[in-house]
């Protein structure tokens, strides 16, 4: 074991303090990876503040990392010492069921490892990305491509394979109409990748205020929700919508704006329930969907697809210090687009 410095929270409503964590002598498939940048994700907010259902304190948060391997585990073949690499929401999962055999590791019928807020194999307690280092088994470690900076790499861990695996399965593509509904974190990521798939982008934002960086991104169109015309004016036009809001909407007034056999993909992940109106769906033979993340080589395909596409999220860089100040900008939909810790100041 080793002690490393982390920054935790020790409650629901605590700021957060310096202190340090213990991370496992290295196994024979283990990577040590020297976190160099971790993004600020809303779950990492939902989690702390235990919207999500109790944690166990002091939690430290953190699953958009990038960083240099700085050891590796006797039969690590796929990463070498100063490799740049990343690690997103999961750090294990069973590898013997059907998801985890088909590349889904997320749906893990056990259940994935989420990498803070889980319990590992050890039965230790996971803690996450706001920390100086890692250890992380080596199937759950990924490459991020040369041309990407691990600054701007980070978030794509988490935002970037959220939005990229809906958009791949449910096909944005060329011909296709598609929404994104809030223009934050994973959002603006959601935007850079559906227009990169060639699809004609729309941006439902609460106002218009980010109108032009919505368009720099790669929308056609952006329209504000706070106004009730939207709602008529748009209404059967999507064959795509996704849901990046993290708080409750009316599903049924958006569900409206989807063509027939249009479907509506959930990624938001508000706590409280999210009512449908049957009959909204049936009119229109449309699909309300929800979707986790994305597996292991899905993320690497999706880190791939980025750098092919010259695809980086626009990031604050922020000292460790400023934690608490950014989760307060990112409750205010106040971010652009996405807060990153150097971890050099951890
Ligand atoms: P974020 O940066 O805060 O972005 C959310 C955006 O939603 C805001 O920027 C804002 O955009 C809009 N919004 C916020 N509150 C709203 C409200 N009350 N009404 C209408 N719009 C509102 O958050 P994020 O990091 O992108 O995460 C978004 C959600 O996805 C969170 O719930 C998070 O937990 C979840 N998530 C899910 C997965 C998954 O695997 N499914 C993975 C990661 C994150 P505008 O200012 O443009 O309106
Ligand atoms: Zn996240």
């Amino acid at each position: 074991m080793v002690n490393v410095k982390a920054r935790a929270v020790g409650g629901p409503t605590e700021s957060f303090k310096s202190t340090e964590i213990t991370r496992r002598n290295l196994d024979k498939h283990d990577v040590l990876i020297e976190i160099k940048y971790a993004g600020i994700c809303h779950s990492d907010i939902h989690a702390a503040r235990g919207e999500w259902g109790e944690v166990h304190y002091p939690l430290v948060p953190g699953h958009e990392i990038a960083g240099i391997v700085t050891e590796v585990g006797g039969q690590v073949t796929k990463f070498k010492v100063g490799d740049r690499v990343g690690v997103g929401c999961m750090v294990d999962s069973c590898g013997q069921c059907s998801s985890c055999q088909e590349g889904e590791e997320q749906y893990c019928e056990e259940g994935n490892v989420p990498t803070y807020a889980g319990i590992d194999k050890y039965g230790e307690h996971t803690q996450g990305g706001y920390s100086t280092h890692i250890v992380v088994t080596d199937g759950f470690v990924v490459t991020i491509p040369d041309n990407i900076p691990l600054e701007t790499a980070a978030p794509l861990l988490c935002a970037g394979i959220t939005t990229y695996s809906p958009l791949k399965r449910w096909q944005a593509e060329k011909g296709k109409k598609v929404a994104v509904i809030g223009l934050g974190g994973l959002g603006h990521l959601a935007v850079k990748i559906a227009h990169a798939m060639n699809a004609e982008v729309t941006v439902l934002s609460q106002t218009l205020k980010k109108e032009e960086d919505g368009m720099k991104f790669g929308a056609k169109n952006y329209h504000a929700t706070s106004n009730p015309e939207t709602f008529n004016k748009l209404a059967n036009s999507f064959d795509l919508i996704i849901n990046t809001v993290s708080a409750k909407l009316d599903m049924n007034a958006y569900l409206n704006m989807l063509a027939l056999n249009g479907t509506l993909v959930n990624v938001g992940a508000p706590s409280e329930p999210l009512g449908v109106n049957a009959l909204t769906l049936i009119g229109k033979r449309r699909s309300f969907a929800g979707s986790m993340i994305g597996g292991i080589q899905e993320t690497q395909d999706m880190l791939d697809f980025c750098s092919e596409h010259n695809i980086v999220p626009e990031i604050e860089l922020i000292s460790a210090d400023r934690i608490d100040e950014a989760y307060e900008r990112v409750l205010h939909s106040d971010v652009r687009y996405r807060f990153v810790i150097d971890n050099s100041t951890i």
